[in-house]
């Protein structure tokens, strides 16, 4: 039969998006991941999440640049665009359950549909949950259907080593856009299930993601990883860093004459897990890794200061 055994032995990932170089704030979060994970006897997986937004040679760029901070991944490398047919199953699952609808509003639609009483802001209004036949049939017509969960929470509680319980909104979510392509939601869930991941170390800017992807977590039979979303990278503005803010990635850094260890010593020292210009390699880290002490604040990084605290 072909049948493909995955190892499910509990395992941490990181999960870059290969849309462009990795920033300071990326490779930091991934020191992270590998530190939650080595500290506490897992695997560590890297997942390429290529399903939109590919940029031609990001995804090389971007394994180099995690490899030369020291960063290792257990083999084969998995991509999400290499798996279709799995999220499609799992929708298809979903579907002969009686979980998923068909939905055929625009982003418009659903901004200017009138709120269900009580839904949490900016949930899925509702419009196409109870279509009847004759009306699908009609909408089909004008535009194809993305396929949202029919939800049956309204909150879900996680888990997260650095923010305690965290209870966050969860409304009738996406699960296959309308041009076929499967959600981000759908598929870190389906991935983390099949690969053994009980832990996810992310950007804080996910957390609010959390409760919906857990939730989806129970509805195919698994139990919710735990989570860690870390702090992200500020630009002196207390904006979300980009390229745009000067040298962020580790090519930019390496002409500024920052080489590697440099800059896994400039992320150490934001953590305040080594002395500023001190050499250290990620075991030395993971010795004196304790996640009770790592910072709760964003780190302010300013190109050619080398990140001053927030
Ligand atoms: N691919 C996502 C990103 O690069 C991360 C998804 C995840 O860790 O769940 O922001």
């Amino acid at each position: 039969m072909g049948t493909v055994v995955l190892d499910v032995t509990p395992a941490g990932r990181f999960a870059p998006s290969p849309s462009g170089d990795l920033h300071i704030g990326n490779l930091r979060t991934a020191v992270l991941a590998d530190l939650f994970a080595r500290t506490s006897g897992r695997r560590f997986l890297m997942r390429v999440e290529d399903l939109d937004r590919v940029r031609e040679g990001a995804e090389e760029r971007q394994l180099a640049d995690l490899a030369a901070l020291g960063i290792r991944w257990a083999e084969p490398v998995i991509r999400q665009s290499e798996r279709r047919d799995v999220y499609a199953a799992v929708v298809d699952g979903l579907t002969a359950e009686g979980r998923t609808f068909e939905c055929f509003c625009t982003r418009r639609e659903i901004l200017d549909a009138p709120s269900a009483p009580h839904a949490p802001l900016g949930a899925y209004p509702g419009t196409c949950r109870d279509l009847t036949d004759a009306e699908r049939d009609e909408r089909r017509r004008t535009r194809p259907a993305a396929i949202r969960l029919r939800a049956d929470v309204t909150e879900f509680t996680v888990h997260d080593a650095l923010h305690g319980p965290f209870t966050g909104d969860v409304d009738d979510f996406v699960l296959r856009r309308n041009d076929g392509t499967p959600a981000y939601n759908l598929a870190v869930v389906v991935d983390d299930t099949a690969t053994g991941v009980d832990q996810v170390v992310r950007g804080d800017d996910l957390l609010s993601s959390a409760p919906r992807q857990a939730y989806l977590a129970t509805l195919l039979g698994a139990t919710p990883p735990e989570y860690a979303h870390v702090p992200m990278v500020l630009n002196r503005y207390g904006a979300r860093l980009a390229k745009r803010d000067g040298a962020v990635t580790l090519a930019d850094l390496a002409e500024q004459g920052v080489d590697a260890a440099g800059v896994l010593s400039m992320i150490a020292t934001s953590l305040g897990m080594a002395d500023q210009g001190e050499s250290v390699t990620l075991d030395i880290l993971a010795s004196r890794f304790d996640p009770a002490r790592l910072p709760r604040e964003p780190w302010v990084f300013v190109p050619g200061h080398g990140g001053v605290p927030a």
